[in-house]
């Protein structure tokens, strides 16, 4: 079936904030089997937005509207589609009541204009809003199917996953199952060099590489007329990724981020780590503690920015700065030792480096960036040459050192013996 995306909002065309929603629904109807093939962006403008509706009617099978349903005057997506599809609104006496709950609730004054939010065309399936005030709308008639949502991402991104993807995932008479094999340490053109030929032979599963910072996600899709069937299909293929990458492979499961694998890892085998900081500051443990139970393994992570902090907090010798610079292999590596000292952790992980814009030499130039990681006193430390700005250097360096990180604990002897 064919899908098409319309966002309503002058704020849109204007630049003045991100079309969000199209991003996230284009990856969910993807995810769907649904093919879509236009996406609109169309102001608060009845004539104009009934113009886009009609047009997306003539091409489509399923219009997936958002924006323009709150209690103002130029909110009319509901009106104007209504028109469109030839039907009168009336008042939802469960969306009133559902309005009225919402403020009493949260003690604010109800205003005249927030009815309009209870009122729903004719024949309608009315969608429940537990985020705000306004119901979201379906209207179903010749094969044509109308969804209206909310514009806000906290109110339109729940009811698609409450209400909307089931309705939507009835009307494909195939099921679609994707798994995602996520590789850390190959880059995306070496990734996909390495399975050219599955690529080239692809028909049903299908494989699309997506490449993230330091990462690389090999999503296998397979289309079959039962999710068993379509698992079946889908399995032989990760099979064979599995071959291929083998190690690089942190995760196959949808919901596992690189931190939360090294988390997993580090629990797996009794570790405790920390982290010391220079040009990534703070980042690096920042992701690991966004992992929920991260308490049971992590202990400290530092930021020693400065040749003095460096000095004072890890103890690190003068003349090992002076000779070798705080952007040096003899640096990162004297880091973790002083870290792992301190914090009495098995697994310690240094970053320094130079993330620009100032401060590159020839010798030295902005993206050099040295990454050191110690499991139980064995060091192994990567020099990196980075490019982009200095947000993407940083954020190249956090994912350098958690697969450092990643590797160093995989490849002990020290834990492999235990
Ligand atoms: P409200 O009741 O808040 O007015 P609404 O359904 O009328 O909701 P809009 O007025 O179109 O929605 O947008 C409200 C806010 O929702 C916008 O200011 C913006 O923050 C967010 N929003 C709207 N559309 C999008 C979009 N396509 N992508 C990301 N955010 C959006
Ligand atoms: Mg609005």
């Amino acid at each position: 079936m064919v899908v098409e995306l319309i966002s309503v909002g002058t704020e849109i065309l204007l630049g003045n904030i991100v079309n969000t929603n199209a991003a996230y629904l284009s990856e969910k109807c993807a995810a769907l089997g649904l093919s879509c093939y236009y996406q609109d962006v169309v102001g608060d403008n009845e004539e104009r937005l009934a113009e886009t509706i009609r047009l997306a009617l003539s091409r489509a099978d399923i219009i997936l509207l958002s924006g323009g349903l709150g209690p103002t005057e130029d909110d009319l997506t509901k009106e104007v589609a209504a028109r469109v599809m030839g039907r009168n609104l009336y008042l939802h006496e469960e969306s009133k009541t559902a309005i009225q709950n919402y403020f009493e609730k949260r003690g604010l004054e109800i205003t005249d204009n927030n009815w309009k939010q209870a009122m729903v065309p004719e024949g309608c399936i009315v969608l429940d809003n537990p985020n705000g005030t306004a119901p979201g709308i379906i209207m179903a008639e010749n094969g044509k199917h109308v969804v209206l949502m909310p514009g806000p991402p906290g109110e339109m991104i729940p009811m698609f996953e409450t209400s909307v993807m089931s309705y939507l995932s009835k009307l494909q008479s195939c099921v679609i199952y994707s798994k995602t094999v996520k590789v850390c340490g190959v880059g995306e053109s070496k990734a996909e060099t390495m399975i050219k030929d599955m690529i080239d032979e692809q028909t049903n599963p299908t494989i699309a590489t997506y490449a993230k910072t330091g990462e690389v996600h090999l999503r296998v899709t397979a289309r079959a007329e039962d999710e068993k069937a379509a698992k079946k299909l889908v399995k032989p293929v990760v099979k064979e990724l599995k071959t291929r990458f083998g190690d690089s492979i942190y995760t196959t499961e949808e919901d596992i981020t690189l931190e939360k694998a090294i988390v997993d890892l580090l629990k797996e085998y009794k570790l405790t780590a920390s982290t010391v900081e220079s040009c990534t500051g703070g980042m690096l443990a920042a992701r690991l503690i966004n992992v929920p139970g991260v308490s049971d393994v992590f202990q400290a992570g530092f930021v020693t920015y400065s040749n003095k902090s460096k000095r004072k907090t890890l103890g690190i010798k003068k003349g090992t700065l002076l000779k070798y610079g705080a952007v040096s292999e003899e640096t990162a590596k004297a880091m973790v030792k002083g870290a792992a000292f301190l914090t009495k952790t098995d697994v310690c992980v240094a970053t320094t480096g130079i993330a620009g814009p100032d401060g590159g030499t020839e010798k030295k130039p902005v993206g050099l960036v040295y990454i050191a990681c110690s499991v139980c006193g064995h060091i192994t430390v990567k020099e990196c040459h980075f490019s982009g700005n200095r947000a993407k250097i940083r954020e190249n360096s956090v994912s350098a050192a958690l697969e450092l990180m990643r590797k160093c604990i995989l490849q002990s002897d020290a834990i492999s013996e235990r």
